[in-house]
């Protein structure tokens, strides 16, 4: 699979520069991270949900092929069909012929994760089909052309002067050129040109974010209920989902779900929670009259095997990793540079992508370990990090200068006493040369480090000496 490979270190460089990015950032705290705090704050059974949560996906994980063909079956049943694809190019080339035979020039999409890891709107404009995003964040960055930076909240990286500046670019074909002020102005004017589109369309596509093996049921929530319309409206229903998405039960679904709206956005259910199974029944008052899913592994099932990795296959795509994390806050999701972005992102895309191809995202963390305490399905992220790292070293994916210092750190860290001397002379030596300044505005083989801010010199004594007398933070 070919995917871009992400410039990390150069678009997390210019994302620090970029002030309005800086300032969309700041709402992360205020809004999920607050909202969240709170959500869990009345909820005590918090804890008991997230084991249950974790159990639900690890059985289901381990008998996978199971609760595929169950699932399958119970689509056949109630009338729809399913599609294998194995990887992304099979995945676009069913979506294709699906959408050539339901004759369709105007698709809607609900918000899909996996549609942007296929690239399946550029294959659509391609085969001269027109994708016309619903979610509100989606149409934003459709209008301007450019990928989601997060996986709940596509369009976090802009703000409202630039939407309404957006609208303003692309709807005046409307007639539509009134100031808008309010979010509520703008959700109105997207309403409706959306409006017409939703009609307009003979193909629509959502994701899933759970699909049921007992019932053949895709679960698909949404906040603005464009998720219902993409599905009911147009004659043809197709759904893009990746093969973790499947869990045995409906019991096991109101679990995540329950999960999956506090982690995400703070609230108790997602405003819209829609059960999708096969087409239009005679009694139905309305609904398509095809119902197709296409199920896309692009690597799923290697990595169900790596017991190295296998539990990244639990994520239920919450964002709460990314919100939480302090790279994330720092740099917003495109300096990642691939769909998913945020601590989730870099342990998925060197899976996804190659080891080599992703090299600086499983490197670009303190591995503070926030991300792993607020994770709903309790991914160990930090460990999976630090499993890349490792794995990185050992097929020479490390540059020979960082191997260098890597093997000396390794020998220096396991000779303790050689260790403690060292590291004083070393604090003492610093202390020397900063005598006049108490900082270091240069320093050889910390340059990353001076360019950015100066390095103050060591005060006092070494962290083990103060542990040793028994000082604790
Ligand atoms: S890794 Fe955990 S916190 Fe991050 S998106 Fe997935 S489920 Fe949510």
């Amino acid at each position: 699979m070919s995917a871009p490979r992400p410039q990390f270190k150069a678009q997390a460089g210019r994302a620090l520069r970029d002030a309005q990015l800086q300032h969309a950032l700041t709402h992360i705290r205020s809004g999920f991270v607050e909202n969240r705090r709170k959500a869990l704050e009345v909820l005590p059974e918090f804890e008991v949900l997230r084991r249950a949560g974790k159990a639900i996906k690890d059985h289901t994980l381990a008998n996978l092929d199971l609760y595929l063909e169950r699932f399958e079956r119970e689509v056949q049943a109630s009338g729809g069909q399913v599609h294998w694809a194995g990887d992304a190019a099979e995945a676009r080339e069913i979506v294709l012929r699906l959408c050539a035979e339901a004759g369709a020039r105007t698709v809607t999409k609900g918000k899909s994760m996996i549609g942007e890891e296929i690239a399946i709107n550029a294959a659509l404009e391609a085969a001269g089909i027109e994708p016309v995003e619903t979610d509100l964040g989606e149409y934003i960055i459709q209008l301007a052309g450019e990928t989601p930076s997060h996986i709940i909240a596509p369009a976090l990286h802009k703000t409202r002067a630039q939407i309404v500046a957006l609208f303003r670019k692309h709807h005046a074909q409307y007639g539509l050129s009134q100031a808008l002020e309010s979010v509520p102005e703008i959700v109105d004017e997207a309403r409706q040109v959306l409006r017409d589109r939703y009609f307009q369309a003979d193909v629509g596509i959502t994701g899933a974010n759970f699909l049921i093996a007992e019932t053949g049921s895709a679960v698909v929530v949404t906040n603005e209920g464009n998720g219902d319309l993409t599905a009911t409206l147009p004659k043809t229903h197709i759904v893009l989902a990746s093969l973790e998405k499947v869990v045995p039960t409906r019991e096991d679904v109101n679990v995540l779900l329950r999960l999956l709206a506090r982690s995400a956005t703070g609230q108790a259910f997602t405003a819209y929670t829609s059960f999708f199974t096969g087409p239009r029944r005679t009694d139905d008052l309305d609904g398509p009259d095809r119902f197709h899913v296409v199920l896309v592994d692009n690597g799923r099932s290697v990595i169900a095997g790596d017991s190295d990795f296998h539990e990244v296959l639990r994520c239920i795509r919450c964002g709460a990793c990314m919100n939480h994390c302090p790279v994330y806050n720092a740099i917003g999701g495109h300096a990642y540079g691939w769909v998913y972005p945020g601590p989730i992102g870099a342990v998925l895309t060197p899976l996804l992508i190659g080891e080599e191809q992703a090299a600086d995202l499983p490197n670009a963390s303190t591995l503070c370990g926030r991300c792993e305490a607020v994770c709903p399905m309790s991914i160990p992220l930090p460990g999976l990090l630090r499993k890349h790292r490792e794995r990185q070293y050992a097929e020479r994916i490390v540059p020979p200068r960082q191997r260098l210092a890597l093997r000396a750190w390794a020998w220096l860290a396991q000779r303790p006493a050689f260790y403690h001397l060292s590291t004083r002379a070393g604090m003492r030596l610093l202390r020397l040369l900063a005598r006049r300044h108490g900082r270091f505005h240069r320093l050889p083989l910390a340059g990353g480090w001076t360019a950015n801010r100066d390095l103050p010199a060591p005060q006092g004594e070494t962290f083990l000496a103060a542990w040793k007398r028994g000082e604790r933070p």
